[in-house]
């Protein structure tokens, strides 16, 4: 399969002689010990607003959403999804602080990350996750440290997504997650002040 890794956008938005965000030119990100079909990770990033940034591994790019309320473990929950521009593998891996005046300035945490596995489907066979986001409906399994089991992602008419926790034994309908200043990395166990505090020292 040709694999198309088209960056432009997400080279565009950044100048990066003042973000230290990936430039993305290796042709492969740090892969994790894949027992699945690719990585996921969900970033919390608190810029002008604070919300979410869910993506999946797909035809050699992270696939991008802005998930505002976050990523639910209660099929109930019916979380908006808006598109973003495909990011290299390697933001998989990137926490630190977007400097003031650039694009989504502010502090990047990653929430959780791990593998997924890809459950999607048309008329009853398995497609490819890249071909089934483009028909509008995906569904995978994820095995990270804070999110487990299937989700589905499906775009609405107006191009926003929604994403949703499926019903299996890894739903969960109970308890709040904590306020985002009290979230801490799944790799380094750091919370958004702490990140702040360890770059502001490097300088
Ligand atoms: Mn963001």
């Amino acid at each position: 399969m040709a694999t198309k890794r088209d960056l432009a956008e997400y080279h565009r938005k950044r100048d990066f002689a003042r973000t230290r965000e990936p430039k993305g030119n290796d042709s492969a990100g740090p892969r994790r010990e894949g027992k699945g079909d690719g990585a996921f990770v969900v970033q919390l990033h608190e810029a002008s607003t604070t919300h979410f940034d869910f993506r999946l591994e797909a035809d050699g790019v992270l696939k991008s959403w802005a998930v505002p309320k976050g990523v639910s473990r209660d099929p109930g929950d019916k979380r908006l999804a808006v598109p973003t521009e495909d990011h290299p593998l390697e933001y998989g891996a990137f926490e630190g602080v977007i400097a003031d005046g650039e694009y989504g300035a502010g502090t990047v945490m990653v929430w959780d990350t791990g593998d997924y596995r890809n459950l999607s489907k048309h008329r009853g066979e398995q497609v490819p996750l890249a071909e089934a986001l483009d028909r509008g409906h995906a569904a995978f399994w994820l095995d990270g440290d804070k999110l487990r089991g299937g989700y589905a992602l499906t775009r609405l008419r107006d191009g926003a997504w929604l994403l949703v926790k499926e019903r299996d034994k890894h739903a969960s309908s109970t308890g709040s997650p904590p306020h985002p200043h009290r979230m801490r990395s799944a790799l380094t166990r750091r919370t958004l002040a702490q990140i702040a505090a360890d770059e502001d020292a490097e300088r």
